[in-house]
Order: structure tokens, then C-alpha cells, then sequence
């Protein structure tokens, strides 16, 4: 294994962005090693990681379905690391969002529960400044928002895994297919069985139709968008990428001077 320039800038990228998207990653490796392998890309670079106790994770967001590599440590205790940058009204926010988010049954909390926190928190913190704060936490993958609901992110997912499990142990649900931990998924009517919807739907392709993985009652599509364009291969991923972005909420103080959190 040849550790070379090209790897140093897939990982910078990787390590920049927090939670690079599949289909970014997959233009950067074919741009700067000419081939599309990019399983191999990320293993050599996982093997130049260990002994740092880092690794580089694909994961799918709970709520698109979209894959993305996120860059965290192998070593995870009972003390969350949150990033430095964060202020403690951010924080003390962001915990009862995350508090919320995995003690309801639904899998997600509204943007107007989550403003209205803000009078609750023993730390000061404005309605706009808690938008703006919820806003970039999207942006960066700590969080996903779709139609004004807050859902986990897939940079929660990888690199707080550990604190989750020590926090909520008797909350938390396992995927029915894919065995990992789920935060927000499809629940089936009959047996209460919960699957992500990105398994579901992989699942449904090799059955012919959507159904409980666990007892095969049939699921419906009534309210879940996400399972409607299932087998819709014709928009490409990078499309809903924009889409997902443009259901991002938008905070009423766009141009920030706020310094980027990483
Ligand atoms: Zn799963
Ligand atoms: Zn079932």
C-alpha cells in the first residue's frame, strides 16, 4: 500500500467538509487517481488511520437515504466530544435536541419546539442566534431537517455513537436489517419492528414490494415520500443533494459573521 499525495487530499477533503458526500468523494478519487475504486481509496487510507485510532465511516443519512464519509475516532467514551467552538447556550441546546430527538417516538423534533428551548435554557440564547446555531449544525451533517423537523445526522451518528449508547442504552432502537443504531426509521404497523428507510427500500428491490422484514406485513407509502421514489433511479444523487439543501430551514440571519464550525 502506496500512502501517497492523492490519499492526503481525499482525507483533507474529508476531514473539511466533516461528512463528505459518496458522489464528491467518488468525482475526487476519479479526478485524482483516474479510476472509481473507491473502496480501495478509503482502506488504504483507513490503514494509514489506525494507528491514530481514526477512521473514515460510510453512512447513510437516516432521512435521504444519501451516502456520506464522515472522518471520526475509533475511540469513543462516555464523554461526548463536542467541538470546542460551540458555546455553552449551544451545547446546552444542542443536548436537549439530541435529548429529544432519540426519546421521541417519532424520530424527530419540530424547529418550533426546538426556538422554543431557548426561554427554557439556564444560558442565554436569542431565537435567532438558536436558528442560525440549528441552521449551520444541518449544514455541517450534525443534524438532517426536512420539512421543519430536526432528525439525527450522520456526523451525530458516527462520531457521538458511543455517547448515545451510554446516555439513552433503553431508547435507543436497532435497524431490523442492517443491526446498527437507528434514530429514525419506518415502523411496521403489525409488530412494531423498526427499519431504516435506505435498508427498506434495498430490501423491497430483492422482494418485489414493501414489506415488514420481520412479520412481511405489507407497509403502505401513505405519508412517507422517502419510500415513494423507491426504484426511482432517474434523478441523479447529486440533484437531491440540492434538494435536500433547499428544505434545509433557513435562519432569518443568512450572511453570518459567525466563525465556520468545524
Ligand atoms: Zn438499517
Ligand atoms: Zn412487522
Amino acid at each position: 500500500m502506496i500512502y501517497s499525495e492523492e490519499h492526503k487530499i481525499v482525507l483533507q477533503n474529508i476531514m473539511h467538509e466533516g461528512a463528505l458526500h459518496e458522489n464528491r468523494g467518488k468525482k475526487l478519487i476519479s479526478k485524482l487517481f483516474g479510476h472509481e475504486n473507491t473502496t480501495q481509496v478509503l482502506n488504504e487510507i483507513n490503514a494509514k488511520l489506525q494507528p491514530l485510532y481514526m477512521i473514515i465511516k460510510c453512512i447513510n443519512c437516516e432521512v435521504t437515504g444519501q451516502s456520506y464519509w464522515v472522518w471520526a475516532s475509533t475511540v469513543q467514551d462516555k464523554t461526548a466530544r463536542f467541538h470546542p467552538e460551540f458555546s455553552q447556550a449551544e451545547l446546552a441546546l444542542l443536548r436537549n435536541v439530541y435529548s429529544e430527538i432519540v426519546t421521541s417516538s417519532n424520530g424527530h423534533v419540530s424547529s418550533t419546539w426546538c426556538l422554543n428551548l431557548c426561554s427554557t435554557l439556564n444560558v442565554k440564547l436569542t431565537k435567532a442566534n438558536a436558528e442560525e446555531f440549528l441552521y449551520e449544525m444541518v449544514n455541517k451533517k450534525w443534524l438532517a431537517c426536512k420539512n421543519g423537523k430536526y432528525y439525527m445526522g450522520v456526523r451525530s451518528i458516527v462520531e457521538l455513537l458511543q455517547y448515545f449508547k451510554d446516555t439513552y442504552q433503553d431508547s435507543l432502537h436497532t435497524c431490523s436489517l442492517c443491526k446498527e443504531v437507528l434514530f429514525y426509521g419506518e415502523k411496521c404497523d403489525q409488530c412494531n419492528t423498526i427499519t431504516h428507510i435506505h435498508c427498506l427500500k434495498n430490501y423491497a428491490m430483492t422482494r418485489g414490494g414493501l414489506e415488514c422484514p420481520n412479520c412481511h406485513y405489507p407497509i403502505s407509502q401513505h405519508d412517507h415520500s422517502n419510500l415513494l421514489s423507491l426504484g426511482n433511479g432517474t434523478n441523479s444523487a447529486m440533484d437531491e443533494v440540492d434538494i435536500e439543501m433547499d428544505e434545509v430551514t433557513q435562519p432569518s440571519l443568512r450572511r453570518s459573521k459567525r466563525k465556520r464550525l468545524i
